[in-house]
């Protein structure tokens, strides 16, 4: 096929006007010089709703309500806030689920918390896998190091993910903990979290979820998997906006046995009491530590509820539509000009990103932005297409994957290294 064959064109507009979630594009905020925004899988569109809810937080909130707001909503939202991740996108019953730091810290913290516990004393070996994201494989070797455990290495296939064959080949009863992502941060692979949970599990491991590239996006099922911990950034798929904090699950029945390493007042048993030594408190509150950053929570909260109208299994089956049709595009585009597939043609063991790979696409990268197509690039040479359902229409996926092929085309010359294989 040509470059702008006209039934691409074609496609892209039946799928959008067959898409029952279409009606949801109008509820993020446009911009004039974007055609195709593919990364919403690292930071999401804002939501209008949240333009408006961050504008009149200042006056009407901050500034009207000041000190009382802590007693009327702030102090409690890390909380009720949680609960609503959790039932909206995990599958979590509630008081397991808070906001917190970032999701680096969140992680760390939720870390020790699990190598404390009583369970797993005298283990002293972590799994993880050298495909996870930078921030959970550093955390875990400072942690390992802290606690004097060693680290287990999966060896993940780079196109794919961990599987269960994977997890059981590396646990013992040496095992205390598996930190795994349940959607793989560059080839997009959805790990079998309820089959690695049940493993883990008999031999005795407990095991924390990664969920950054998971939650909202496809449906995550805490409680019926059985896991013991989780984690997940809010600024991806749930659009909370940079830096907003990241999320922290704890299984109810191991709260309290867990304490964590940052024990400040606000996970204390009695933060107002200011007393002279440290408790932590019942619940899940526990896994807090200072004040919480109550202007990063705004926005998720609009997106939340978007989530919650469109249903999750919805969000799902057009994420998985999406990343079907962005496959299509780049076999047809791509593939002929020496680009390779780096994602899961499985649409079962595919998130709601596609990675292709070409050592030209480096320098492709400043023509696209030039032209408002924003991909998501990862050294060395992969190409993130990441479509965020609520927001992302086919024809977006259209423009973006073309645009890619011709700056392929263009840089083609200068690289020498387009339509190799
Ligand atoms: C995005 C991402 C992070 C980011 O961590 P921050 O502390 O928010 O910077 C961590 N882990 C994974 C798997 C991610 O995809």
């Amino acid at each position: 096929m040509t470059a702008h064959d006209p039934s691409h064109r074609d496609r892209a507009a039946a799928l959008d006007a067959a898409d029952p979630l279409a009606g949801f594009r109008a509820a993020f905020v446009q911009s004039e010089d974007v055609t195709a925004y593919l990364d919403g899988n690292s930071l999401g569109r804002p939501t209008r709703a949240s333009a408006e809810r961050l504008a009149h937080f200042v006056p009407e909130m901050w500034g009207s309500r000041l000190i009382r707001g802590w007693d009327e909503e702030w102090y409690d939202l890390p909380l009720t806030l949680g609960d609503r991740i959790g039932a909206v996108a995990l599958g979590a019953g509630a008081g397991q689920t808070f906001v917190g730091d970032s999701t680096t810290v969140v992680l760390y913290k939720l870390v020790r918390a699990a190598l404390s516990s009583p369970r797993v004393a005298g283990r002293d070996e972590i799994v993880l896998d050298s495909g996870n994201f930078p921030t959970d494989r550093f955390v875990l070797e400072g942690a390992a190091r802290e606690h004097g455990a060693s680290l287990r290495w999966i060896t993940p296939e780079p196109d794919g993910g961990v599987t269960p064959d994977q997890v059981s080949a590396v646990l013992g009863d040496r095992t205390a903990l598996v930190v795994l992502s349940h959607v793989a941060y560059r080839s997009g692979y959805v790990s079998d979290a309820a089959e690695i949970t049940r493993r883990a599990h008999e031999a005795g491991a407990l095991v924390l979820w990664d969920l950054c590239h998971s939650v909202g996006a496809l449906p995550v099922d805490l409680d019926g998997w059985g896991a013991d911990l989780a984690a997940g950034c809010t600024y991806k798929y749930l659009n909370g906006g940079p830096g907003s904090p990241a999320f922290g699950y704890v299984r109810a029945g191991l709260q309290g046995e867990l304490t964590q390493p940052v024990q400040g007042w606000m996970g204390s048993d009695a933060p107002f009491e200011m007393g002279p030594t440290y408790a932590p408190h019942a619940g899940v509150r526990r896994f807090l530590s200072g004040t919480p950053a109550i202007v990063g929570m705004l926005a998720m909260q609009d997106m939340l509820g978007l989530v919650e109208d469109a249903g999750i299994a919805a969000v799902r089956t057009k994420s998985v539509a999406l990343t079907r049709f962005a496959l299509e595009l780049v076999d047809d585009l791509l593939v002929p000009l020496g680009v390779r597939v780096a994602s899961p043609r499985d649409d079962d063991r595919r998130g709601s990103h596609v990675t292709v790979d070409h050592d030209a696409f480096a320098a492709t990268l400043p023509l696209l932005w030039a032209r408002g197509v924003i991909p998501d690039f990862r050294r060395p040479n992969g190409l993130r297409l990441g479509l965020s359902p609520l927001s992302t229409s086919f024809d977006e996926v259209r423009a973006g994957v073309e645009a890619v092929r011709d700056a392929l085309v263009e840089v083609g010359p200068a690289t020498g290294r387009v339509g190799e294989p």
